[in-house]
């Protein structure tokens, strides 16, 4: 450049620059070309949809359109040598990788209410009516029947009983009531934990099948009750809507079921699939239900006293289970250095058209590959490699991403420095954000630099607090749940923890790579989402959940800039000291949940060695500002003699900062670069080791896939985190004192080794 300086220099002239690419026409038309058409995991469209995003990067990242086809089959060499290749590229790259798991297509389903001598009295139509107004939705309202992902195919006879939420508490309450599981049809309704969790329990409790159905008392003020009108007329729930999904046991391991912890190559060895049910299941719509619900209401009976039905219920499920392909489609920037990568990824993959799952994601996706194409025409050479991934098949149960990670375990875990993620990014109108404790600050700042997506004046950061436009009374049970939840998850920063239901779950639960999540979803006063429905479709998107699309463009930029300001800073913006503050809180948590059960466990050593690794966190900040101090006096001290810094040949490792500057530096300045700019390295080595220090190779007990000891998805909660998860488990399922305590040891272990390879 002109001025000698690198542009990658000047950070806000860079932040300002790729701010202003995302945009509300660009987005508004990525999603019409995206949305307007299913696209399944491993079929045609979704096929078709990944070439569309490989030529994406290629256009914005100065690809050269290769003569054969980057598309290649997991496990061989190219497809191992394109992951493995990003440290030595020299340019920009983009590839498919194929990976095979094993997937369920629906065949045909049934679901009658039977009479006394088995006559079939009524049959549920198991169909939503779709909307003749809008010529997507219509054309392709029969394309994805109603089914769940991953379930048991068969057909299960008899008497139907309810159990709420089908949260282990609500299976407990009905048992307590004096109700029975064995050979039952058990009815619950979707929500509060992941729908796969419902059916484990029900399983385990001796259940012949499962119906999970969408009950508007769960739907906010937007009710048919409260006088709105339902979809499409109005933006009330469609009471024929049925939502579809993943009923894999989450909690044990995700991915392909048959491959766990290792990558489903075409040829790879296959268990029978632990993670998946052994009883059949079918998603159904609130009015399919409340015609079922009569069956158990009659004589005015409270539901959650346990009593079945007299009539029983007959449920069908066909499914063709088989090994079927899926495309990840990855592009990568290589930065000068070579050995630090940050990731950012969404899935592609929809149950039938997802406008808002995940095409807003995926748009928001699309907003950023434009924003950091501009950067590099810019002359910008980011500072670590940058790899983005269109991730398949989340919608089974984050497969893609999941494959990915197994794949490249080692490789991600000696480089990959954060995993930046989005899925649904634009359903309602409030933002929601979880990430790694470490990360907090950075994703805040962000949000505060980022506009907010219609209120002039404001911030991203407001949004966290904002209402959807339509208002009535709410349903106080879920009231209550819905307070219950929201502040189980209250940190002090305001940023959630992340727990499971998206593609970060493989890169922080099992590798211990500090990630982030964010997206705007449903407020109370929101049109309900029609989530993983027919309806989730263009229309009702530029409708009700983002008119004007400034919420997709607002991730873009939030998650964007978040992006920048880890590839570009010298000492990586990780917060270990936030982090290692709020592992007590943490321990006060579990501490206070033993006292509310009468136990009293001893967890003095777990205590006094997270107090010592704030000290050595501590410590660590001193360092990262003494570091990057000492490296931006030299690099000043270069700009204001540009001559004591001229090109001479210098060792390759520490060619990147001067690089950055657009120098190289002379030989009386070599020592001095070289000792500076270790030291920045190894203080980001340790910065990065942070997160990976709560990594136990034994994993959490029973669910070994699981290794982060910090934070899980609840075990029985599925898309909630739980923090210390075997410490707690260990109190609130099994009452048991001693093994909390063995848990905790196992904690403080880890934490005192962390605190030493931190400590400066
Ligand atoms: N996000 C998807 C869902 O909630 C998949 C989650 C999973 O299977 O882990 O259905
Ligand atoms: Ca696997
Ligand atoms: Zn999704
Ligand atoms: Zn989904």
């Amino acid at each position: 450049p002109a001025d000698g300086v690198h542009p990658a220099l000047k950070a806000d002239k860079r932040e300002k620059l790729f701010l202003s690419t995302p945009n509300k026409h660009s987005a508004l038309a990525a999603s019409r070309a995206y949305a307007t058409h299913p696209h399944i995991a491993g079929s045609v469209e979704d096929f078709h949809d990944a070439l569309e995003i490989l030529a994406l990067f290629e256009a914005h990242f100065g690809i050269k359109k290769p003569t054969e086809l980057p598309v290649f089959s997991a496990g061989s060499d190219a497809s191992r040598s394109a992951t493995l290749s990003v440290n030595k590229l020299k340019s920009p790259s983009a590839w498919v990788d194929i990976y095979f798991p094993v997937m369920n297509t629906p065949v045909s389903n049934g679901l009658e209410v039977l009479g006394d001598n088995g006559a079939v009295e009524w049959t549920a139509d198991l169909t939503e009516d779709g909307d003749p107004g809008d010529p997507d939705a219509a054309k392709y309202r029969d394309f994805i029947p109603t089914f769940h992902g991953l379930s048991h195919d068969g057909e299960a006879e008899g008497q139907l009983i309810y159990a709420n939420y089908g949260r282990y508490e609500d299976y407990e309450k009905v048992l307590a009531a004096g109700g029975n599981f064995t050979s039952k049809i058990v009815l619950v309704r979707y929500g509060q934990v992941f729908r796969g969790l419902k059916i484990k329990r029900a399983e385990e409790l001796g259940a012949a099948g499962v119906l999970i159905y969408s009950d508007p008392r769960d739907d906010g003020s937007v009710t048919v009750e409260n006088g709105y009108a339902p979809y499409p007329l109005g933006p009330a729930r469609n009471p024929t809507s049925v939502q579809r999904g993943s009923v894999q046991y989450i909690s044990k391991y995700p991915g392909d079921p048959t491959t766990p912890g290792y990558p489903a190559y075409p040829n790879a060895t296959r268990t029978e699939g632990e993670n998946i049910p052994q009883i059949p299941s079918l998603p159904i719509s609130w009015s399919n239900a409340r015609r079922l619900l009569e069956e158990i209401e009659e004589s005015g009976e409270p539901l959650m006293r346990g009593r079945a039905s007299k009539k029983k219920v007959k449920l069908i499920n066909h499914v063709d289970t088989k090994v079927m392909p899926i495309w990840n489609v990855m592009a990568a920037i290589p930065g000068h250095i070579k050995n630090e990568t940050v990731v950012i990824g969404c899935h592609r993959d929809a149950w039938v058209m997802g406008a808002a799952d995940p095409t807003s994601g995926t748009v928001s996706l699309h907003e950023i590959i434009r924003g950091y194409g501009v950067l590099l025409r810019s002359g910008w050479k980011p500072l670590r490699n940058v790899v983005f991934a269109s991730w398949d098949a989340e919608e089974y149960g984050l497969i893609g991403s999941t494959e990915w990670a197994e794949d490249f375990a080692d490789w991600i875990t000696g480089n990959v420095v954060a995993y930046l993620n989005t899925d649904v990014s634009s359903s309602g109108s409030i933002w929601e954000v979880e990430g790694s404790p470490s990360l907090a600050h950075l994703i805040r700042k962000a949000a505060q630099d980022v506009p907010h997506p219609t209120i002039p004046g404001k911030t991203l950061w407001d949004a966290i607090d904002d209402e959807g436009p339509f208002y009535g009374p709410v349903d106080p049970e879920f009231m209550a749940t819905y307070s219950e939840s929201r502040k189980r998850l209250a940190t002090e920063t305001g940023i959630e923890l992340l727990g499971s239901g998206s593609d970060f779950t493989p890169f922080l639960q099992r590798l211990g790579v500090a990630s982030m999540n964010e997206g705007f979803g449903q407020a109370l006063s929101d049109a309900p989402y029609h989530y993983h429905s027919i309806y989730d479709t263009q229309r009702w998107q530029e409708l009700y959940a983002d008119p004007g699309f400034g919420r997709h463009v607002a991730v873009a930029q939030h998650l964007g800039l978040v992006g920048l300001r880890l590839i570009d800073a010298i000492v990586l913006p990780l917060n270990t000291t936030q982090y290692s503050f709020e592992l007590e809180d943490y321990l006060n948590q579990v501490e206070s949940i033993a006292s509310s059960l009468s136990l009293n466990p001893d967890f003095s050593g777990l205590h006094k060695s997270i107090v010592n690794l704030q000290s050595k966190s501590n410590e660590l900040d001193a360092e990262k500002a003494k570091a990057e101090s000492s490296f931006k006096k030299l690099l000043k001290k270069c700009e204001r003699h540009p001559k004591s810094c001229r090109p001479s040949a210098v060792q390759s490792f520490i060619r990147w900062p001067l690089r950055v500057l657009g120098f190289d530096i002379a030989e009386n300045r070599f020592e001095k670069f070289v000792k500076a700019a270790k030291r920045v390295q190894t203080v980001n080595a340790k910065l990065v080791a942070f997160e990976r220090g709560f990594i136990s190779e034994g994993g959490i007990k029973d669910r070994e896939w699981y290794r982060h000891l910090v934070v899980a998805p609840g075990k029985w909660l599925g898309y909630g985190a739980t923090t210390l998860p075997a410490v707690t488990e260990a109190l609130t399922f099994d009452n048991n004192v001693t093994m909390a305590e063995a848990e905790s040891h196992r904690v403080a272990d880890l934490i005192d080794k962390l605190a030493d390879v931190i400590s400066v």
